[in-house]
């Protein structure tokens, strides 16, 4: 076996090529994307050998294949949510059911009826496929569905208040997540915002005094990630729809995560479903797919069909349509909803909410061990902890949940071997999402489903 200790005793790209390893690469993978591999492995290779490094040519071979393997990899991948955040925007948020991950694969392969109608053999109409269910859930006249619930926000207002004012609450102006704060998308959609009242109180008289020619729609934000707390008045939906229809204007209330049944079924507080909130007067709520609906990523408007063939005729939602696979994941989604009391069996983010802690705690018996060994150096314990619902669904609400703990109690500043510890979970080969927080790595249960498959993948990795 030869020693490289030298750059000139680099093998060079044509010879590596004609190994009977690399050969089965190139049959893989193509000649010219594993020259290139081969030509970036070999580059790292010399800078290490020049600056002393030696290896044998079993080793570069080895590092080549490596370097494939790692470039093969996709780079969205599926990762394990163990932060106890159950809905995960930076994680992809809901997990969906099987019955919608069928429902995407049969539309995938070939043709199907997108906008299809099969009845008349005419162009038919996209959103009809979910709209009916909509509306047959909900009680809205009609529907339409978009990318997500930003496009749904956007093009509602830009659909009915291009050019007009818009009155909001100052305790609603919302940021979330950075990128979507109220006053901007506003102002993206060609729409005057007319802040009203104060952050903590705001009147009908506050309304009724922004109320003027020019004014297109009342419009109420869920506050989805924060709560105002003390000496407080918004708006409910039933007195500003008095006050929409007194004046002849439509009142739009974004609800953010919005929900279809009872949370207080799954040990949460009572929300009121899209269907209450229609209900209580309001002519179009819009709502996410991909937070506590449990679907897809999605945007849903409802409400009166006046106002959604409005929203139709507008080019821009040609735009911000959603694809076949979105529609066929969140018919499929609907459908569970017919059946209301079986959610906690059908859909996954009930299933996962109402876990019991009996169950979590098994479930860290279980893996307490795997845990233990991948963390040598670590101190391992079962906790009692709260998971978040997240996505800016329930803000101020959690869940009991359990979590296995992992500190360095003999560390006085422990971070920087935590942080290290969690880069090993991440750089698993299906990656583990922990959550540092009171000195420890914490592993919440909630949210982990495949057992031996946690342990087996553990297993997988050298110690960190
Ligand atoms: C989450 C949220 C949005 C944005 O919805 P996406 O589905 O993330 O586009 C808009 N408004 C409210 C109130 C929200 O909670």
């Amino acid at each position: 076996m030869s020693i490289i200790d030298s750059p000139k005793k680099l093998p060079s790209v044509d010879r590596l090529l004609n190994d009977q390893s690399i050969i089965a690469l190139i049959d893989t993978h193509g000649l010219p994307w594993v020259t290139r591999q081969i030509r970036i492995s070999l580059q790292v290779i010399r800078d290490k050998v020049i600056a002393g490094d030696s290896l044998t040519s079993v080793e570069l071979l080895e590092t080549i294949s490596h370097q494939v393997a790692s470039a093969v990899q996709p780079s969205l991948r599926r990762a394990i949510n163990l932060t106890g955040t159950l809905l995960h925007t930076n994680l992809g948020r809901a997990a969906l059911p099987e019955t919608a991950i069928a429902a995407m694969n049969e539309v995938a392969r070939g043709a199907s009826n997108l906008e299809y109608d099969l009845k008349t053999g005419k162009r038919g109409d996209r959103h009809t496929h979910c709209a009916t269910l909509v509306a047959e859930l909900t009680g809205a006249d009609s529907a339409v569905i978009v990318n997500n619930n930003a496009a749904a926000v956007l093009l509602t207002l830009n659909s009915l208040a291009l050019r007009k004012e818009v009155p909001v609450s100052r305790g609603e102006l919302i940021e979330i997540g950075g990128a979507f704060r109220m006053p901007d998308i506003m102002s993206r959609a060609g729409c005057k915002l007319v802040e009203v009242g104060t952050t903590n109180r705001t009147h009908p008289r506050d309304f009724e005094m922004a109320i003027g020619r020019r004014t297109a729609l009342l419009m109420k934000v869920h506050t989805s990630n924060y709560e105002i707390q003390g000496f407080t008045k918004v708006l409910g939906e039933s007195e500003m729809a008095d006050i929409a229809k007194k004046h002849e204007i439509p009142l739009l209330s974004d609800l953010g995560s919005g929900t279809l049944v009872d949370l207080g079924h799954f040990g949460l507080p009572h929300e009121p479903t899209v269907r209450e909130v229609l209900d209580s007067g309001v002519d179009l709520v819009t709502f996410s797919g991909d937070k506590l609906l449990g679907g897809p990523q999605a945007g849903i408007i409802a409400g009166r069909s006046d106002l959604i063939e409005k929203i139709k005729r507008n080019p821009m939602t040609r735009a911000l349509r959603p694809d076949k696979l979105t529609l066929a994941a969140l018919q499929a989604v609907l459908h569970l909803y017919r059946n209301p009391d079986q959610l906690a069996e059908t859909l996954p983010t009930f299933r996962l909410l109402s876990r019991s802690l009996r169950e979590l705690e098994q479930i860290a018996d279980r893996i307490k061990p795997a845990v233990s060994e991948f963390c040598d150096q670590y101190q391992v314990d079962l906790e009692h902890s709260h998971s978040q619902i997240g996505s800016g669904a329930l803000p101020v609400n959690t869940v009991e949940t359990v979590a296995l703990k992992i500190t360095r109690p003999e560390l006085r500043r422990p971070g920087k071997a935590l942080a290290q510890l969690a880069g090993s979970f991440r750089g698993l080969p299906i990656p583990v999402i922990g959550r540092i927080t009171d000195d420890a790595l914490w592993l919440d249960l909630r949210c982990l489903t495949d057992i031996d498959e946690f342990i087996t993948n553990l297993q997988a990795a050298e110690n960190p």
